[in-house]
């Protein structure tokens, strides 16, 4: 990894070797950073691997064409987010010993042009599949077609709508022949105002009911998040594209107020809502015990009351991923 980039990724009160130990840790954990700023990553999905495996797909490829698990890749052109989620599996900056950093804003010299970005996140993605052309167990069409993107997912970490020019880097992707998806936490409503041409599929995730649990859940690192996050409902029945609600459910956390909640739905009038379980997985293992995972009868319980209290009907389950699709 150049020294140099290191020093250009920001934070003069860091240790280089942290940056550097930083980096090692996201490269083990199947990241790869793309462009001269190292801002922006890419990383295999788990899903994407399952359906190249055992033809099992994730349920964005039943509940939403055109997407395809194979052919999906999941990045980010924002390696750092202004939340600090109890329930995110990423590593937070002061979750391991030595290792802090200033997560947000991203100190970076400049951003990368959106085209840099998408470029080489395709080109990491190939070479990280590049391992499956051996593999027995692999379906040799598929991939032979997962080499070849046909969706960029902005949801790998962080939060994207930190990155100035996510319009550009939407452009970029659908010249590539992808449509996009992009997951915000809600907190930048007024680059969402100005994002244009707008994703294919847009979700904001919903983590709580009212304000006092938002604080304890998402643990904002920005003093009027919540707010924010209401500015951003407010608006998304103005944007033209396909607007999902994501509720992740914490059990003990925020799987009360579903009344509260409704509210918020009525606000942003999304097409669905997600309403999708936590999963014990990664760094949040640190943060939160493994009976805050809720079981599949818990999720479809919540589902059915915020089906009462916001008019929207339950349309579909998937188990693997303990979600449930509202319309
Ligand atoms: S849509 Fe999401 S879960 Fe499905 S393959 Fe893409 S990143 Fe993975």
């Amino acid at each position: 990894m150049a020294t140099e980039a290191l020093g250009s990724m920001n934070n003069v009160s860091m240790e280089p070797s942290s940056m550097a130990e930083i980096h090692k840790t996201y490269f083990r954990q199947g990241y790869r950073l793309v462009g001269d700023h190292l801002h922006s990553a890419v990383k295999v999905c788990q899903w994407t691997k399952e359906s190249l495996r055992h033809n099992r797909v994730c349920y964005k490829e039943l509940w939403y064409p055109p997407v395809q698990s194979h052919r999906c890749m999941m990045m980010t052109p924002y390696l750092g987010c202004n939340y600090h989620c109890l329930y995110c599996w990423r590593l937070h900056s002061h979750d391991r010993p030595g290792l802090n950093w200033k997560e947000f804003p991203l100190t970076v010299e400049e951003f990368d042009e959106p085209a840099k970005i998408v470029e080489q996140a395709i080109e990491k993605r190939r070479l990280l599949l590049t391992g499956w052309k051996g593999n027995p167990k692999a379906d040799r069409k598929k991939f032979e077609e997962a080499l070849k993107p046909t969706m960029m997912t902005m949801s790998l970490t962080g939060e994207p709508t930190l990155y100035p020019q996510t319009s550009e880097l939407i452009m970029e992707a659908e010249k590539r022949g992808m449509i996009t998806f992009l997951v915000t936490n809600g907190t930048v409503p007024e680059a969402l105002e100005r994002l244009s041409p707008l994703p294919f599929q847009l979700y904001v995730s919903v983590s709580a009911p009212n304000r006092k649990t938002y604080l304890s859940v998402v643990k904002p690192l920005v003093k009027d998040g919540w707010e924010k996050l209401n500015r951003t409902l407010e608006i998304l029945p103005s944007l033209n594209t396909r607007r999902v609600l994501r509720l992740t459910m914490i059990k003990g956390w925020n799987m009360m107020g579903q009344e509260e909640y409704a509210e918020l739905v009525k606000k942003a009038q999304p097409n669905y809502i997600e309403v999708k379980a936590y999963e014990w997985v990664g760094q949040s293992q640190k943060r939160l015990p493994k009976n805050a995972m809720p079981y599949m009868r818990d999720i479809e319980e919540f589902a059915k009351k915020l089906s009462r209290h916001s008019g929207y009907t339950v349309k579909a389950k998937f188990e693997p991923s303990g979600a449930v699709l509202l319309a």
